[in-house]
């Protein structure tokens, strides 16, 4: 796999006091670089970063976005973006303009440095799929006036934005498809399914299943996935993606519970609530892209993530903050 030089490098993550790319963050300072998080605070938070503010190579900038920025930094990751349905589901329309001149902003921004850029897709850019697992060459199956399109539909917009910048005006991008991401430092009342389970879990509260729990997820170790971003961002020009970063073990949200159930140690009952619109069946990454492109293949299992996830939401739990 052809990588570049890895001399020290400052990189912009946007989004970068948020959930995963707190860990991102972390991972490129941890390798010797120097990182400009960008974020809103929309949901991410400044306790997700606070351990690193006093890193002499991290530096915080409070900026939406969807308005112009103008730095000076060696690459890019674009992260920001609300990724929960309740989260973007608040102001849709916001949400779309975080996904689309969130992306012309980044862009341009790139393209006056001449610097590479990823973006965090989706594998909402699949919808309810057809195909399954979803290949990168599926084009998918998204409702484009339902209540997930602001997100569905902003982000295959923006994807849209990264190959035309790439034809137009030779940019370097990488486009990383994610699938559903877990793991410490999850916004604890974004309605994800992992956070609300394990959360209600702890309280000895009831679980709440959506329609029947026999829609599917994959879920993917924030660890395993910020590997997959460094490594995708590493690649040489020639790799854009779209590449599916995900966890291809698929589980019922049924399957899911008991595995909580099992790590918390606790014996919530199981609840069923109505299904949400335009609710995914079932959803798998098809990884064959990323193994032979990246040498990437995730390495933790579902039941082995949940041990520090429950650890973390504990942690919220027992202080009285989830
Ligand atoms: P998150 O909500 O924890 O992080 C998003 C961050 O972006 C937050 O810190 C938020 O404050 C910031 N933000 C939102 N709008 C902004 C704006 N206009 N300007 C500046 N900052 C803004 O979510 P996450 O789970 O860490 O997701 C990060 C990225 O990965 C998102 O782009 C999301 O779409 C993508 N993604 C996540 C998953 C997942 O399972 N977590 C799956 C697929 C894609
Ligand atoms: N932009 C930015 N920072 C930069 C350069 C550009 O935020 O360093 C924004 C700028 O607001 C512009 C957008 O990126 O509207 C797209 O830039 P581009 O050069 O592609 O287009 P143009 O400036 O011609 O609209
Ligand atoms: N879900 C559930 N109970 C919850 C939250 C979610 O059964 O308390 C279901 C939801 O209907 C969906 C799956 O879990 O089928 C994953 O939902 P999430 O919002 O985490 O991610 P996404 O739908 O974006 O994949």
């Amino acid at each position: 796999m052809p990588t570049r030089n890895h001399y020290r490098k400052t990189w912009l993550v946007t989004g970068g006091a948020g959930f995963i790319g707190s860990h991102l963050c972390e991972r490129l300072l941890e390798a010797g670089h120097g990182v400009l998080c960008v974020d809103n605070y929309l949901t991410g938070s400044r306790d997700n970063i606070a351990h690193l503010l006093d890193h002499p190579h991290f530096e915080v900038m409070r900026h939406d976005v969807t308005f112009p920025l103008f730095v000076e930094v060696d690459g890019i990751y674009n992260l920001a973006c609300p990724a929960s349905p309740i989260h973007y589901q608040r102001d849709p329309v916001q949400t779309t303009k975080t996904s689309v001149h969130g992306a012309i902003n980044m862009l341009g921004l790139a393209k006056r440095l001449n610097v590479p850029i990823l973006q965090a897709s989706t594998s909402e850019v699949y919808g309810d799929p057809e195909v399954h697992p979803q290949p990168e060459d599926y084009w998918g199956h998204v409702n484009p006036i339902g209540t997930r399109a602001c997100y569905d539909e902003g982000k295959r917009c923006a994807e849209t934005l990264f190959f035309d910048y790439h034809r137009e005006h030779n940019l370097e991008i990488k486009v990383a498809r994610i699938f559903n991401t877990y793991g410490p430092r999850m916004h604890p009342n974004d309605g994800r399914v992992v956070s609300n389970f394990i959360v209600q879990a702890l309280k000895g509260e009831a679980i709440t299943l959506y329609g029947d729990g026999e829609q599917s997820r994959s879920f993917c170790y924030v660890d395993d996935l910020v590997k997959g971003l460094i490594r995708l961002m590493n690649t040489t020009a020639e790799t854009t993606g779209p590449i599916n970063l995900g966890n291809p073990g698929e589980f019922t949200m049924r399957e899911l519970a008991s595995a909580v159930l099992k790590e918390t140690g606790s014996s919530s009952a199981l609840v069923e609530h109505p299904l949400p619109a335009d609710d995914p069946r079932q959803r798998q990454p098809d990884i064959g892209e990323a193994a032979s492109r990246l040498d990437w293949r995730p390495s933790v299992a579902l039941s082995d993530g949940l041990v520090p996830t429950v650890g973390y939401f504990r942690d919220l739990v027992e202080r009285g903050l989830a």
